[in-house]
């Protein structure tokens, strides 16, 4: 099974997904609260720290620094980041990975708070951010990108054929993870779930996913299949094997993952097999990697209690099972104990 380094130019950019609904955020929550103190080092202004989590940690760079006051705002920031990323596992996917912020000027109509986000597997492992210098605090609490990005590091490189395992995996996370962390509303998460489906859907049917590679025109339907996929697994690994995805992703990092592993995607869904998905991944993957359409959300929405409405919104049911289960994926939580 190849073990290499990957060249910079290979990585799992992020195309842009910013067409999404405006933020709704929640209240500030405990958990949210609580996680941006556990996470940071002693406060200080120092433009480069390092987050610990059990045996795991996060270095992080600003390249750029600019005023006290300011690298303060940014530290906090990544802390509620990086505590979402915990909030799975308790620890970080990898040992050792860098996080590199570049403060970088409002280009044109642009107003993303982080206009681009790119995973590298070069010379380690880093997450490289591009931050717009005038971001407030609130507009970067705001945004997706950070969170997307940390997911990444849940998943070895799997090269173009696995791209949607990869973009998936990230899209799905980076809502799963923020809604427990308390920086976005539970049932807001869920919306913009199917918001992200939606646009998958309208890309209409082509290539095979396993085959649609880096294709501009499918790249919605690369994140948002992607994201049903995982959707689906979790659903599954709950309903048949009393797992979930965040305990086989853990205990993936804990045996097989490090920085510079590369697989193809059929190896990876056999080792989070090995590591208690127990024949639930491979047997999705088989479904998804074939389909040249867009997946149903059917099975998944009914367990959920979920409902689309006619003019494209989402209903909650209060049935109790159907509110546990979303519960149990999205409920805010203190970042999990480590193991
Ligand atoms: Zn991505």
């Amino acid at each position: 099974m190849p073990i290499m380094s990957v060249r910079a130019a290979a990585l799992l950019s992020l195309l842009v997904c910013a067409g999404a609904a405006r933020p709704v955020h929640a209240a500030e929550s405990a958990a949210a609260a609580n996680a941006a103190n556990l996470a940071a080092d002693p406060a200080d202004s120092t433009a480069e720290w390092t987050i610990r989590a059990g045996d795991t940690r996060l270095r992080v760079r600003i390249e750029n620094p600019p005023d006290a006051a300011r690298v303060a705002q940014l530290r906090r920031w990544i802390g509620e980041c990086a505590n979402a990323a915990l909030t799975s596992s308790g620890r970080f996917p990898l040992r050792d990975a860098l996080v590199r912020i570049r403060l970088v000027p409002r280009r044109g109509r642009d107003s993303s708070p982080v206009p681009w986000g790119q995973t590298r597997r070069d010379d380690g492992v880093s997450v490289l951010l591009y931050v717009r210098d005038d971001a407030t605090y609130q507009e970067l609490r705001d945004d997706w990108t950070a969170v997307h990005e940390l997911s990444h590091l849940m998943h070895p490189y799997l090269g173009d054929d696995g791209r949607w395992l990869a973009e998936g995996l990230a899209s799905y996370y980076q809502n799963v993870s923020r809604a427990r962390a308390g920086l976005l509303d539970g049932d807001e998460a869920w919306r913009r779930i199917e918001a992200g489906f939606q646009r998958g859907r309208k890309v209409g049917a082509g290539a095979r996913m396993d085959q649609i590679g880096r294709s501009r025109s499918s790249t919605m339907r690369v994140y948002w299949a992607g994201a049903a996929f995982w959707l689906d697994a979790d659903l599954a690994l709950r309903r048949e094997q009393r797992t979930d995805l965040d305990r086989v992703l853990a205990a993936y990092a804990r045996c097989c993952l490090d920085g510079n592993t590369q697989l193809e995607p059929e190896e990876f869904v056999a080792a989070l097999d090995r590591a208690g998905g127990n024949g639930v991944l491979a047997r999705l993957y088989r479904r998804y990697a074939a389909m040249q359409d867009f997946p149903s959300q059917d099975e998944a929405y009914r367990a959920l209690g979920l409902q689309r409405t006619d003019n494209s919104e989402l209903r909650f049911s209060d049935r109790p099972d159907a509110l546990r289960l979303r519960r149990a994926i999205m409920a805010p939580r203190s970042p999990q104990p480590g193991e």
